[in-house]
């Protein structure tokens, strides 16, 4: 077993207190970095960073951290959420490090859409039917999972099956 045992820290984000969700660091007794490559290939990370290693994903909607002697988790409703992360997250860095020797390490992030590809794909019309003011800025959205390619009704049939199709590949990283 890799991670025997962590400290909880829980506290509310800095930036704006008032904030109802919290955030969460696990204090690790173990280094993990050995496994940070592997966890990266198997949890599709999308943000990598070789030295010192780090990997960044989504879990349900948590944004996620893994360093070698820490854990952050955030937007967390409750302790109790923040424990059953923990402790699946402790089960899934064992059980790959237990496997690591089937699993091909990755040593960088997702590959993320690509704006100005998006925008080949939309109207170009500028009409603001998306409740955004350009194309430009609907395109930027859309890559960023902050709107949904049906939410421009201007889209040909066409259209939104090629954006549907250039978007495939990205859909862990917009999870
Ligand atoms: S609704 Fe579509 S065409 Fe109109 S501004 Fe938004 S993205 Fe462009």
């Amino acid at each position: 077993m890799l991670l025997k045992s962590y400290r909880k820290e829980i506290f509310l984000p800095e930036c704006n207190p008032r904030f109802q969700s919290l955030h969460c660091i696990a204090h690790l007794d173990q280094d993990i970095g050995e496994v940070i490559p592997y966890l990266n290939s198997e949890l599709g990370g999308y943000q990598y960073t070789v030295d010192p290693p780090s990997v960044t994903f989504k879990h349900h909607g948590k944004l996620i951290t893994i360093h070698p002697r820490a854990i952050a988790v955030n937007a967390l409703n409750d302790e109790n959420e923040a424990d059953k992360i923990l402790e699946w997250l402790k089960g899934q860095i064992n059980d790959i490090w237990e496997r690591r020797h089937e699993i091909q390490p990755k040593f960088e992030g997702m590959k993320k859409p690509n704006i100005v590809e998006i925008i080949k794909y939309l109207p170009k019309t500028n009409c603001k039917k998306c409740g955004l003011p350009t194309c430009m800025v609907f395109a930027v959205q859309l890559g960023e999972g902050g709107r949904r390619i049906e939410q421009c009704p201007e889209l040909s049939p066409a259209q939104r099956a090629a954006l549907e199709k250039y978007f495939e590949p990205f859909a862990r990283y917009l999870e």
